[in-house]
């Protein structure tokens, strides 16, 4: 009979090359694997299961940590006799609980675990409600006043005639009912209004700016994304004393301290709001792209420029000189294009511009076949956030169309990778948009044989846009070893012996 151990002075070692010990000096997707493959080879006899208990349900890795669980979960449900061991009792209960719903935790870490991107994720519509609330409290900020504000803005008014004022400050039920866009709504704009405005009244200082993006890293990471592009438009953060320089410094040093303790790659977008911002602000594209353009010196192929906001109100070619001006610069070039139904000539505009990534681009389907192969062989990559189109009713302008099932990203996988847009005003996550897509749009997450193909193609695809021409080759080897590990890992848990 083999005996396994952690290794050390505790006892003896097994006859795997891979030991504990070892598999501790591993990394991220190497971790994954090794773990899984020890796993394996202990599988037979397995007497002693503290070692994997006590050394890897705290490991630095996020899906080494999934992993964990998944197999002590795995193995207290198939080894009764495992039940009473004394090292288990710290995580029994925990365990116990959610044992009672195994098949859907499975689901959920599993769908975490697989290797993802995040290209296009607004920070002012990411920000944890709890952090809006905290740091509301902190700076003295009423958000009661910032509804008033909103229902009193001529802009907003005849939308928010029907929200009532609130009579103290909000709680987080309250906060949450009046600005995340629940299903699909009539009266989303709402809650689209003022999400963005509860958010951007903290986003001021640059506590708020540093820890809204800290806390974007630490929840993207724990869905299992590898890179993420946050957006920022710097004209909006201007009603405290914060400079341009001083909001971008702000929010890469809590994308820097993100990747230091989470290990993420991270880009940063300036926007440049279309539209009535642009009459608000008229000097704001010109200083966001010369903004972008000194940023992308100290962070070379980390800095973009995007231009966001609601495409009827201004066609992308009427910022065309900025983007002439950064062509020859490190900053990475980006629109939003083609994701409002009627609006897939700025498509084009971004092609002829020198764009290759567009902010969903789902609308390709309305230019002409020979257009559309064109962008196509252009090289353009499509940001899709299919939940957040839903909401903001983009799939379709007919309500009877406007359905998850009916997106055009079925058409669109393989130039495609999916984004979240709108974390905390969508109400989406990484995790459960895939599996939403994979309920509403039959796109096949898992198969017999593990990973299925559609995943691995949104990655993959995800991987061509990124800036970092280095860290995207990196990636795409770290994919390849979460995908066996993931594999070999569901093999483990078919196992019911
Ligand atoms: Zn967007």
């Amino acid at each position: 009979m083999k005996v396994y151990s952690a290794g050390g002075p505790k006892g003896p070692v097994g006859p795997n090359a891979m030991t504990f010990a070892g598999l501790r000096q591993l990394k991220g997707g190497r971790a994954l694997l090794g773990l899984v493959q020890v796993c394996r080879e202990m599988r037979p006899s397995l007497v002693k299961i503290d070692g994997l208990v006590d050394q890897f349900r705290n490991a630095p890795d996020i899906r080494v940590r999934y992993a964990s669980l998944l197999l002590l979960d795995h193995l207290l449900a198939n080894h009764s006799h495992l039940k009473q061991a004394p090292a288990l009792a710290p995580v029994r209960s925990a365990l116990q609980k959610v044992a009672e719903k195994r098949e859907k935790m499975r689901y959920d870490l599993l769908t975490a675990m697989l290797p993802k991107t995040d290209l296009h994720v607004h920070l002012d519509g990411s920000v944890r409600l709890s952090t809006v609330l905290d740091l509301a409290n902190r700076g003295s900020i009423s958000l009661k006043q910032v509804l008033a504000d909103a229902k009193s803005n001529p802009a907003k008014a005849a939308v928010l005639k029907s929200v009532p004022q609130l009579k103290s400050e909000p709680t987080l039920e309250q906060l949450s009912a009046l600005s995340q866009i629940r299903g699909v709504q009539p009266d989303f704009l709402k809650m689209l209004f003022l999400g963005f405005d509860f958010a951007l009244a903290v986003l001021q200082t640059r506590e708020g700016l540093q820890r809204a993006a800290f806390e974007l890293m630490e929840d993207s990471y724990r869905e299992g994304v590898m890179y993420l592009s946050a957006i920022i438009a710097p004209c909006l953060h201007q009603t405290g004393t914060l400079t341009y320089d001083e909001i971008v410094d702000a929010t890469v040093s809590g994308l820097e301290e993100g990747k230091k303790r989470f290990g993420l790659g991270w880009e940063l977008s300036l926007a440049i709001y279309r539209g009535v911002y642009t009459k608000m602000f008229p000097q704001h594209p010109i200083n966001t792209m010369m903004c972008a353009e000194r940023w992308s010196r100290r962070f070379p192929n980390q800095i973009g420029i995007d231009v966001v906001g609601a495409e009827f109100e201004t066609p992308l070619s009427a910022y065309a000189n900025v983007y002439h001006r950064l062509r020859q610069t490190p900053v990475i070039l980006r629109a939003h294009a083609g994701e409002m139904p009627g609006q897939a000539f700025n498509i084009t505009t971004a092609a002829s511009l020198g764009i290759k990534r567009v902010g969903h681009g789902i609308h390709l389907g309305e230019l002409s076949a020979e257009e559309q192969r064109r962008i196509i062989d252009y090289g353009m990559l499509f940001e899709v956030s299919p939940v957040s189109n839903l909401k903001c009713l983009c799939v379709s302008q007919d309500p009877e169309l406007n359905r998850l099932g009916n997106h055009q990203l079925a058409g669109l996988l393989d130039w495609a990778t999916l984004c979240t847009d709108d974390r905390t005003v969508m109400m989406t996550n990484n995790v459960t948009q895939l599996q939403q897509l994979e309920a509403d749009l039959k796109l096949v997450l898992f198969g017999e044989g593990g990973v299925s193909l559609v995943p691995m193609k949104l990655f993959h695809n995800s991987l061509r846009g990124i800036g970092d021409q280095l860290a995207a080759r990196q990636l795409r080897a770290e994919g390849q070893f979460i995908l066996q590990g993931i594999n070999g890992l569901m093999e483990l848990l078919r196992d019911q012996g």
